[in-house]
């Protein structure tokens, strides 16, 4: 939410006595309401009217909300550059600071103006809470102004300076500004904001282009009339001359004057051809009408206000009316299109009647350029989300595939279902989404999107005019709850709906591209990547401890704003003591086969504080999971959380696993046939040197005979020769595998977890494959840890080096298996 919130007081569970042999019956009862037994209503409590999510609690009182309504808007007119974004409006308060600093820049300066922006915003607030139409900003705000200072009461020199600064605050505010506050149609409001001030500049850009052009043909024809042989007679040279024309022979001259060279005129075609796109230039008038909204009369005009360049036109069909309108505009002005191509063409002498004859003879809206385009006033098709869904849906769809650049605005309630009418039960069917129905036409540009969040609008609005296509605009209108006893306002509501991914925001724009990593754009949704936006909520339980958990904003939540749709809950007794009730979140999250033991709630707060779990029908949620779907299936779409990604990762990983598996398992088999190569050599040397031991006993006295010679070094004494005896190759192996720490290099698969443990210890070969450079730089420890995560489980810890390391018993019963 953007809105600032009230300081309420923290929302408190209230105590009850739990009384086990009660839930059980409770639950019975509470189960069957969930799955839609209307008989066992009289036995729940009523919902009181009062009740709301418990997220929204705080935004009860909607008078005592900052929000970003009313905004201002900046004016259409006077300036040569379109604005966009965040240049077209801003909210009241940034407004209000912005144009203040502006004046008087500084901390210091306008202190006691800056002081008391915020009685004037609020002042502000109320003179406009009950406005429809924009309101010119500066008189209003000079008439609050001055009471403001009458109420402050403040001394002479205080008011002086008060008053000085509000003048140079209201100097500074452009002269046509408005005000626009949160009214039945703010995004009417703003789509013809955002259309008169890009379409105004433009017009004055193209207005001094024909200007251009027709001073340019008329050149073009003077000097084409200067060729002829009648500029050259005496009558017209003496007329050419003037009043100095007594003083030489007029017949003379132009009996002098050379009549052949550099004189070929135009062919009469040309000539008629430049006259005729000069005429129909001279002809052109700046658009008086700007925007038409063609709608079936269900739009009260009265509450648009006078809008200059504006008209309303009703029509049975509006789809086909904006699609005629379009036509009639556009063919007028291809012809004024037309002639200012040709005088550029005439200018630049490049036109080629054998090429542009033929082009300019079949010269329709399809050959405009995108400026030219940008140029055609807008049409509005104005619709309902029922005769879209419905009746109208074909001409609906002929229009959305026709490429014409009429813009279709459809208004859509977030909770009711377009396909159904809005006193029909908007559950009893799946949902109709018509900005998915949009989608399917490929070319055309859709958005959908909501006065709550005007940036975002007013982004869609100018990215749509942009595109030159069709676009399809379903907006969320928010909707002031009647029947609560809650003061939420419409912009509130339809910022719930935002959050609690009923009216979820996105845009498809075909001229971005062809995927739709090109075409989409997500922005604007909050917490996109998750199934729904979480918030922290802070309340007392019934001990009266302080608790603070993280509380999902679900469609549940948002259900609870609309009153008529309060059937769907109903409040858990308090002696209810239970696991079988479950967060709605957490409930859609399950496997529906296990969710089915349980039952889903939301907490609200009523008027009191009292915070209260609400059981919720089968019906609702099954709405939810709805919605979830439409959500995820957008999220696929923005690349936000994709099915196909999360598949393909898995896949991944695996041939990686199953690769590196064959790998260590080839290394193993290697390593293994190797050592079974070694052990049988070494056993065989073994054999032969104990045959040689053998063979030279002196089994007479008991006592080893010497080996023979060729065994000994000639030099060495009899008692070296002894010192070095026998079989010593046997135990020397035997020791390298249980002693010794070791690495079975071959087998390292470079994942450098040992390295991290001790980078002296543990090094890489040139190979890159891992062996221990010196085991005495780290601790027995170490050298089990690294056996125990080495993947490959090549790593053999041997026995320890220092004696006095702590824990050694253990470590050696843990490094046996790596032995
Ligand atoms: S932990 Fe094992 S696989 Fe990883 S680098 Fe060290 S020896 Fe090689």
């Amino acid at each position: 939410m953007t809105a600032v919130q009230t300081g309420e007081a923290t929302p408190a569970m209230p105590s009850a006595i739990k009384d086990a042999e009660a839930t059980k019956t409770i639950l019975h009862t509470l189960r069957h309401f969930h799955l839609g037994n209307p008989s066992v209503r009289g036995q729940l409590e009523p919902l009181g009217d009062d009740f709301l999510p418990a997220l929204m609690a705080p935004y009860r009182d909607a008078s005592r909300l900052r929000y970003d309504y009313p905004l201002f808007l900046y004016p259409a007119e006077g300036g040569d550059e379109e604005r966009r974004g965040a240049e077209l409006a801003k909210p009241l308060s940034t407004f209000l600071t912005e144009a203040t600093e502006a004046v008087a820049p500084g901390e210091g300066s306008a202190r006691i103006l800056k002081d008391n922006l915020p009685r004037l915003e609020q002042a502000l607030r109320l003179a406009l809470q009950e406005s429809q139409a924009p309101v010119p900003a500066k008189p209003l705000l000079s008439e609050l102004s001055t009471k403001m200072v009458e109420q402050l009461g403040l001394d002479r020199v205080s008011t002086e300076k008060l008053q000085s600064d509000l003048h140079s605050l209201l100097e500074s505010i452009p002269e046509s500004g408005k005000f626009l506050a949160y009214g039945q149609h703010p995004a009417l409001h703003l789509m013809i904001h955002v259309i008169r001030s890009q379409v105004i500049p433009r017009h004055a850009h193209f207005q001094r282009e024909i200007e251009k052009y027709i001073r340019g043909l008329k050149l073009l024809l003077a000097v084409e009339k200067g060729k002829s042989a009648e500029a050259k007679a005496p009558a017209a040279l003496e007329e050419a001359v003037g009043h100095s024309s007594h003083m030489f022979d007029a017949n003379a001259l132009a009996d002098v004057m050379d009549h052949s060279h550099g004189s070929i005129g135009m062919t009469t075609v040309r000539r008629e051809r430049v006259e005729e796109a000069l005429k129909t230039l001279e002809s052109y008038h700046r658009e008086s009408i700007l925007v038409r909204f063609v709608h079936t009369d269900g739009l009260d005009e009265t509450l648009l206000g006078d809008i200059p360049g504006f008209e309303s036109v009703v029509s049975d069909n509006p789809c086909i009316r904006a699609k005629e309108i379009f036509d009639e505009q556009a063919a007028r002005l291809a012809k004024i299109f037309a002639a200012a191509r040709i005088a550029k063409l005439e200018i630049d002498d490049l036109y080629d009647e054998s090429i542009h004859d033929p082009w300019f003879e079949t010269f329709n809206w399809e050959a405009f350029s995108h400026d030219e385009l940008l140029l055609v006033p807008a049409v509005i098709a104005l619709e309902s989300a029922l005769r879209v869904a419905g009746e109208a849906m074909p001409d609906f769809s002929r229009l959305l595939n026709s490429g014409r650049p009429v813009q279709i605005l459809v208004r859509v309630l977030g909770h009711a279902n377009p396909g159904r009418d809005s006193d029909k039960d908007p559950f009893a069917h799946f949902r109709t989404e018509l900005g998915y129905l949009g989608i399917s036409h490929r070319q055309a540009f859709v958005s959908q999107t909501s006065a709550a969040r005007h940036e975002h609008l007013l982004d869609q609005f100018s990215t749509a005019l942009d595109a030159t296509r069709t676009g399809l605009h379903v907006i969320n209108v928010g909707l002031r709850p009647t029947g609560q006893d809650v003061g939420l306002n419409g912009w509130l509501v339809a910022g719930a709906a935002l959050e609690g991914r009923v009216h979820p925001f996105f845009q498809i724009n075909p001229s971005a591209g062809d995927s739709f990593a090109d075409r989409v754009d997500f922005s604007g949704n909050p917490q996109p990547e998750r199934d729904w936006a979480v918030h922290e909520f802070s309340y007392r339980d019934e001990n009266g401890e302080a608790m603070t958990i993280e509380q999902a904003f679900t469609f549940a939540d948002y259900a609870l704003l609309i009153p008529r749709l309060h059937g769907h809950f109903t409040p858990v007794p308090l002696i209810c003591e239970t696991d079988s009730l479950l967060p709605v979140a957490d409930y859609l999250a399950m496997q529906e086969e296990e969710s089915a033991q349980h039952i889903p709630y939301i907490l609200a707060l009523n008027s009191k504080g009292e915070l209260r779990q609400l059981a919720v029908s089968r019906t609702l949620i099954q709405a939810c999971r709805d919605r979830l779907n439409f959500w995820h299936a957008l999220q696929e779409m923005a690349g936000v959380r994709s099915r196909y990604l999360e598949i393909g990762i898995a896949e991944a990983r695996e041939e990686i696993n199953s690769a590196a598996e064959a790998r260590i398992e080839a290394l193993t088999a290697e390593q293994e046939q190797k050592l079974g190569e070694a052990r049988s050599e070494a056993a065989g040397e073994v054999m032969s040197r104990l045959t040689e031991v053998l063979l030279g006993m002196d089994f007479t006295s008991g006592a080893p005979r010497m080996p023979a010679a060729s065994t000994a070094d000639a030099t060495t004494t009899p008692a070296e020769t002894t010192a070095e005896e026998p079989a010593a190759p046997v135990e020397e192996e035997e020791d390298l595998g249980s002693e010794e720490p070791w690495i079975d290099s071959d087998l390292c698969t470079t994942c450098n977890d040992c390295l991290a443990i001790n980078p002296q210890v543990f090094v890489y070969n040139d190979e890159n494959q891992a062996y221990i450079a010196d085991a005495s730089a780290g601790t027995y420890a170490q050298m089990v840890e690294a056996a125990e995560i080495c993947p490959s489980d090549c790593i053999h810890p041997g026995k320890p080096l220092n004696d006095s390391e702590a824990g050694l018993g253990e470590l050696i019963e843990r490094a046996a298996k790596y032995n």
